[in-house]
């Protein structure tokens, strides 16, 4: 593997599962040293932050709950000051509420979008304030933020439709101080949050031109090259890893 972020500092919200697990891997794996924050999963967040000093590049896991206004500014404040510089911001933490629109209890409206939403916005706030020149941030947003296409999934839509157009607001606004910021949109991508033999799975494998579920790593895979040089002229646009779904 080459070394593209060799000297980089990388800091991915809710690496402890999932995407972004696989997202602060990959970018250890070619030569970052990676922070990553997690909410409940702390035995999961401190394993991946072993396999990644494993590697030989330095890690920790961070307890913060995206929930909490203020926690995603601090802990961004926090490790820029700690390693020198920010380098790559993944805004990945993310919760997906199934219920109805007309059924969705305030405090899950609330929660969703304090963790989906709200921390996603701080974290481009915060970003700004800490990168230099060549900074690079990237959202994880959902192919769900284009279009409410499964009963349920609606209330969760309007969260990853708002997150893609701030993402989109930071490439414009940030790109003068040559920081970049893009929303990477999954489609189904077996996690625990969506497991491919889980509620609605086989419809989704129905609505993917593919037939199949994305693995995280796939995901990841995007989400370096934005992260990279390799993406130095992408900013302020959407990347759909969805196997075809919008098509
Ligand atoms: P998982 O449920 O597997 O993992 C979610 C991650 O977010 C965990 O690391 C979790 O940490 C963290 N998280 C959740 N709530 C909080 C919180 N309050 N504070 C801190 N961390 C939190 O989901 P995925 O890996 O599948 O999802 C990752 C992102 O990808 C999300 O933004 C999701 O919306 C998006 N996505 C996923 C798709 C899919 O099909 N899987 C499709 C499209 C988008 P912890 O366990 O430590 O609380």
């Amino acid at each position: 593997m080459t070394s593209r972020f060799e000297g980089k500092v990388a800091l991915v919200t809710g690496g402890s599962r999932g995407i972004g697990a696989a997202i602060a891997k990959r970018l250890a794996s070619e030569g970052a040293d990676v922070v990553l924050t997690y909410g409940g999963s702390q035995e999961k967040a401190e394993a991946v932050a072993e396999e990644i000093r494993a590697m030989g590049r330095k890690s920790e896991a961070i307890h913060c709950d995206a929930a909490q206004r203020g926690a995603t500014s601090a802990v961004i404040s926090d490790v820029a000051a700690r390693y020198g510089q920010l380098d790559v911001l993944v805004n990945n933490a993310g919760v997906y509420p199934l219920t109805s629109l007309a059924k969705c209890p305030d405090e899950t409206w609330d929660h969703m979008l304090a963790v989906n939403l709200t921390a996603v916005f701080e974290g481009l706030r915060a970003a700004y304030q800490v990168m230099g020149q060549g900074g690079s941030i990237i959202t994880i947003g959902s192919v769900a933020g284009d279009a409410a296409q499964m009963p349920g999934v609606g209330v969760y839509s309007s969260s990853k439709a708002g997150v893609e157009l701030i993402t989109r607001a930071a490439g414009r606004e940030f790109g003068r101080k040559g920081i970049r910021a893009n929303i990477v949109q999954p489609g189904p991508i077996d996690t625990d949050m969506n497991p491919a033999d889980g509620q609605n799975a086989e419809l989704q494998k129905m609505m993917v031109p593919l037939g199949r579920y994305g693995h995280s790593e796939e995901v990841a895979a995007a989400v370096a090259f934005l992260a990279s040089d390799d993406g130095s002229y992408v900013n302020g646009t959407t990347l759909k890893v969805c196997g075809g779904m919008t098509a």
